[in-house]
């Protein structure tokens, strides 16, 4: 092949494949068995973190940019004037395994726009996965994104040689999918998704009776939320996530702010920001719901349609309910440290081990690790030092803020620094 037209093919659909964020490689447990060297610096690598604070990189690209379809908020639709590319199914394999055999890369994240139809796509998808396994004995990560709407046998297929496999929603409501991406419906999605979550329930149970059963994705599956393109509030992206994590047995809904692209009536216009705070806040509710034992009537409710931008949603939430404060640390059961302000689970993990031996107080308190400017107004330990009980939501909220700009700031891009 010649290498300056793979070249700019990887230049264009590395491009193309950056406002995908879905693709987090956690959870494989697939062997690395590459020992060469190298770097990272090569176009269309992207850096992600796994749930267990793992960094690794993986050679993101589309397969094609060329789509039938033509959804306002994506780069790639049919009526976006722009320079167009397919890779060859064997040019991924090849692209795949050089970069991994020089350590540039753990994996490959490999989406696609849709060309001729989704089970034509899909099956090229399918095939670079089954190449790099089958063919090339590749045992480093792969994350499969499906084509709404590809058949069954496609889907059974693609779980057998990929770690991970997504199908995005996009967009968090009907309403707004069908404003947006008209030749889309919501039943594509969920088809697939459906399908994947039965095969991995009965693959598991197939290998507890048959060791040689082989494994089907992995690392599960996951999808994306655009926020900000089509006028949802932070409830209606909040429920539609926990009706996916509840049904389809999801690992991860990643949100991702809209970045606006396109002059289209229907869209935020060019120059407005990208929404990274709220995207933020997204997180931190997710992180509450899956971890911390919040139910999300809590966090949102009609009363409270969106998230304060201000504050994390669990200091939110205990400005609301005053009266479940102070929290006796050296009492409590772990539901209600984990509700502390300034706590994170780790830190509940340790407050559970260390005050076996002794009464903790101030010092332990700040030794472990919690967050006292957020912390101090919300719980009592053996000193009353530092305790003030006579403030309202307003006050506690204006002195918290007042003395953590800097970090709220920096806060901005790290979205999974949560809560502390
Ligand atoms: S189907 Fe996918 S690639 Fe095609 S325009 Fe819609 S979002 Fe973009």
């Amino acid at each position: 092949m010649s290498f300056e037209r793979v070249q700019e093919k990887l230049n264009i659909l590395a491009d193309a494949a950056k406002y995908d964020v879905s693709c987090s490689s956690s959870g494989s447990n697939r062997t690395n068995t590459n020992k060469g060297l190298g770097n990272a610096s090569n176009s269309g690598i992207c850096h992600t973190y796994t749930e267990d604070g793992r960094c690794v990189s993986l050679l993101k690209i589309l397969l094609t940019n060329h789509c039938i379809f033509d959804c306002a908020y994506c780069v790639t639709r049919k009526s976006n004037d722009i320079k167009r590319a397919a890779f060859q199914v064997q040019e991924v394999v090849d692209l795949t395994i050089n970069f991994y055999r020089r350590n540039y890369i753990e994996g490959l994240f490999l989406s696609s726009g849709i060309f001729k139809s989704a089970d034509y796509t899909m099956e090229r998808l399918v095939s670079v996965a089954k190449k790099l396994r089958l063919e090339e004995n590749f045992n480093g990560y792969i994350h499969l994104k499906s084509i709404p709407g590809a058949s069954d046998e496609l889907m059974r297929e693609a779980g057998l040689y990929a770690d991970r496999l997504s199908v995005n929603i996009e967009i968090p409501t009907e309403e707004g999918l069908k404003l947006l991406a008209p030749d889309k419906n919501r039943a594509d999605f969920i088809k697939p998704m459906e399908k994947v979550k039965n095969e991995i329930i009965q693959y598991k149970s197939e290998k507890k009776l048959i060791k040689s059963t082989p494994k089907y994705a992995p690392a599960g599956q996951s999808t994306q939320m655009i926020v900000g393109a089509s006028g949802e509030n932070d409830m209606q992206i909040m429920y539609t996530s926990n009706y996916f994590y509840k049904n389809f047995n999801l690992k991860r809904v990643y949100y991702s702010g809209y970045v606006p692209i396109s002059y289209d009536t229907r869209l935020p216009q060019i120059g407005t920001p990208v929404p990274m705070l709220r995207e933020n806040r997204l997180y931190q509710t997710d992180w509450l719901l899956r971890f911390y034992g919040f139910h999300i009537e809590e966090i949102l409710n009609k009363d409270n349609q969106y998230l304060d931008l201000d504050i994390d949603p669990k200091l939110g939430w205990a400005l609301r309910n005053l009266h479940e404060f102070p929290v006796d640390v050296n009492k409590a059961d772990k539901r209600m440290l984990a509700r502390i302000p300034g706590l994170g689970m780790k830190s509940v993990f340790k407050i559970l081990s260390a005050r076996r031996y002794r009464q903790l107080n101030w010092d332990h308190l700040k030794a472990i690790g919690i967050s006292f400017n957020r912390a101090q107004y919300f719980l009592i330990c053996a000193s009353n030092q530092f305790e003030t009980r006579d403030l309202t939501p307003e006050k506690i909220k204006g002195l918290i803020l007042q003395n953590s700009k800097s970090k709220y700031t920096s806060m901005l891009s790290n979205q999974l620094n949560l809560f502390g």
